[in-house]
């Protein structure tokens, strides 16, 4: 991932994706930390109690004391067994249940940043890095439950082993066995410790730098993903079925994924674990058995010489196993936790993006008269991600229950005017006030409770109909029907069996309806009128309907939105005539501004130009409605507009 990171910061970084785990999933910790502590003293007991039943057999053999013991073995596996069943099924619980946490975190930071830095390409592209990281191999705060386990567990297993084998190092061969007694000397037990500590060190440390060159992959595996991802996964979207099938896309997909595939055997993963990666864990694994090897060596031979009985053989390798996988998977918990710091530090720069936005306090007054005036002054905007000045100067004022209408060209500045007015970003210059007062002072929830929206690209849940048009709010099934009718779905909601319930997405339900883009346009219509806000803002949002539709649209509209302030953006003039003010938009500025009759008057003006250049385009439409309506008349048969 670049840049080093030293091992007080690693710690760091990891103590802090702890802590903000644990306060987002604390049922989860301690079901681990439960599951840890089991499993770490289960092997001992086994271990204890067998040595003491083969010291028994070797020994003394005593038939009531083997009897004792055989029972304690059998009593104490079948307690331990339901006992540690029931934590593992626990565990297994809280893992399904916080199976999102991740997801969560990182879901709640975006919701709560500042629009302007959730719209930005850093914040995607970090996004995108820190879920890439996670679906490759688990790296990021995803992985911190399972090291915190496996740690603890570590650390207990150790306790247990290091208290079974004292014995091994401090009971002494007899003076009887002659040379053997060497085995007695401290230096003895000095060589065998050190062993000991030096095979873990320089396994550890090999399975330390293997892993450092799989964490050296990750952007092979993150670029390997994104590939996957969208030439593997999302081409399997159901709404790219159809340009796929004409345009043979699956063909461009595959060649894309044969070329880039960063997890064949010949890429950058697959040469490094067939060669120096393979290698270290290889001679780790070596290390490993060798030491095993002369620890059987030295209690056997401490054994023969008379130091303990057969039964404590038994105890002694037992534990010393233990222990040397309990010291190398402490250590490898740690090696994982430094070579996830650097995943680490990404995840906090995107959850440390600071709120720059000035929050203020004061409550949007609610008043019965519902008087509200906006004013935009001396209001410039500029794109952080742009140089270019997307409104300019914009000076214009309205209250409410006045009809407006933004028009103009594509890209003239129509959504950027509304997304300054509903505060997602702030202007570079200038200021906008809702009754004489700036915006920026008053709470933006509040603030944003004036508004409903309904944006060109909205998007609709996958919950039922209801859900959709309440969103969020308490639902009143009598109004959702109301505002659904008004909105135009009065006569698809009674085609409807389950009614309101229907499911708008058959993910979740297989009677689900798919609606077309005219009527989701109609639910998102409801939608804003549940809201029952004193502004309603349309944001060209009949743009999958023809001219002549959405004219019928905004005209209803116009009767729906009664006593509120209803601004339409639209570049079809005609929907748009009706209004008591109409802005046109040109490159970031208002050109001009009245009403329809007014504006048409200026030969020279913008909107003179654009509307004798649509106005033929609508009459054909019209002329075509009419036709078909003509037709259908007269043959009886129901022939759309779209066919
Ligand atoms: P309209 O709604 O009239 O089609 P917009 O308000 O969407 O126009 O866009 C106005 C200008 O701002 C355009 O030049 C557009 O390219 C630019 N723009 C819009 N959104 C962004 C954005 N998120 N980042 C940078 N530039 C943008």
């Amino acid at each position: 991932m670049g840049e080093k990171i030293f091992l007080k910061e690693a710690l760091q970084l990891n103590i802090r994706g702890f802590r903000l785990y644990f306060r987002t999933a604390p049922r989860l910790f301690l079901a681990r930390a439960s599951y840890a502590v089991v499993m770490g003293i289960v092997p001992y007991v086994n271990i204890y109690l067998s040595a003491q039943l083969v010291g028994e057999l070797a020994g003394g053999r005593e038939v009531e004391r083997i009897v004792s013991l055989v029972i304690a073995v059998l009593v104490s596996n079948l307690l331990l067994l339901i006992f540690s069943e029931t934590i593992k099924h626990w565990m297994m619980y809280e893992n399904t249940a916080n199976e999102n946490t991740r997801e969560i975190i990182l879901l709640r930071k975006l919701l709560s940043m500042d629009f302007v830095d959730m719209d930005s390409s850093q914040t995607h592209d970090r996004l995108d890095q820190i879920n890439q990281n996670a679906g490759w191999a688990g790296w990021g705060l995803g992985i911190l439950p399972k090291y915190f386990e496996s740690s603890l567990r570590a650390i207990i297993s150790i306790l247990c082993a290091v208290s079974l084998i004292m014995g091994m190092f401090f009971q002494k061969v007899p003076e009887s066995a002659g040379t053997l007694t060497v085995l007695n000397h401290p230096a003895c037990i000095g060589i065998m410790l050190f062993f000991m500590i030096g095979a873990i060190v320089a396994a550890s440390a090999m399975e330390e730098v293997a892993e450092q060159r799989y964490a050296e992959c990750a952007a092979s595996a993150r670029f390997g993903n994104r590939s996957w991802g969208f030439f593997g996964f999302d081409v399997m979207d159901i709404e790219r079925a159809v340009d796929m099938r004409i345009y043979n896309q699956q063909n461009i997909s595959a060649n894309y994924l044969i070329k880039n595939d960063s997890f064949q055997s010949n890429a950058l993963m697959g040469r490094l674990i067939r060669g120096r990666m393979g290698i270290l864990y290889a001679f780790s694994s070596v290390i490993s058995a060798s030491f095993q090897g002369m620890i059987y060596l030295f209690v056997c031979i401490k054994a023969w010489a008379g130091a303990y009985g057969v039964g404590l053989v038994t105890q002694y390798i037992g534990a010393v196993t233990a222990l040397y996988t309990g010291v190398v998977s402490l250590f490898q918990a740690a090696v994982r936790l430094k070579s996830n710091a650097p995943f680490l530090k990404i995840t906090f720069a995107f959850l440390d993006t600071p709120n720059q936005m000035y929050q203020g306090s004061l409550t949007v007054e609610k008043r019965s008269d519902r008087r509200y005036e906006i004013e935009f002054r001396n209001v410039s905007f500029q794109y952080p991600s742009s140089t270019k000045w997307a409104l300019k100067n914009i000076n214009f004022r309205f209250r409410v229950g006045e009809r407006l209408a933004i028009v103009g060209e594509n890209g003239s500045g129509k959504t950027t005017f509304i997304k300054l007015l509903c505060r997602l970003y702030d202007p570079t210059e200038g200021e906008i006030l809702l009754n004489g007062i700036d915006i920026r002072k008053y709470d933006y929830k509040e603030y944003m409770s004036v508004f409903a929206v309904v944006f060109q690209d909205f998007q609709l849940l996958s919950g039922s109909l209801m859900d959709n048009v309440a969103a969020g709010r308490t639902c009143d099934k009598e109004r959702v029907r109301k505002c659904l009718m008004e909105a135009g779905f009065g006569e698809r909601l009674s085609s409807l069996p389950k009614g309101l319930e229907t499911c708008m997405h058959k993910t979740f339900d297989k009677d689900a309806v798919t609606l077309s883009g005219g009527e989701k346009q109609k639910v998102a219509l409801a939608r804003a009128l549940y809201k029952d806000a004193p502004f309603i803002v349309l944001d060209e949002p009949t743009a999958a309907l023809d001219p002549v539709a959405e004219q019928e649209v905004y005209e209803k509209f116009d009767e729906i939105a009664g006593d509120k302030t209803a601004i339409y953006i639209s570049h079809r003039l005609s929907s748009c005539r009706f209004c008591d003010v109409i802005a046109v938009f040109d490159r970031g500025e208002i050109v001009q501004y009245g009403n329809h009759e007014r504006l048409l008057k200026e030969e020279k003006g913008k909107y003179y130009k654009l509307w004798h250049a649509q106005a033929q385009y609508y009459m054909e439409e019209r002329k075509k409605k009419e036709d078909l309506d003509q037709f259908n008349q007269n043959f009886g048969e129901k022939v759309s507009l779209d066919e």
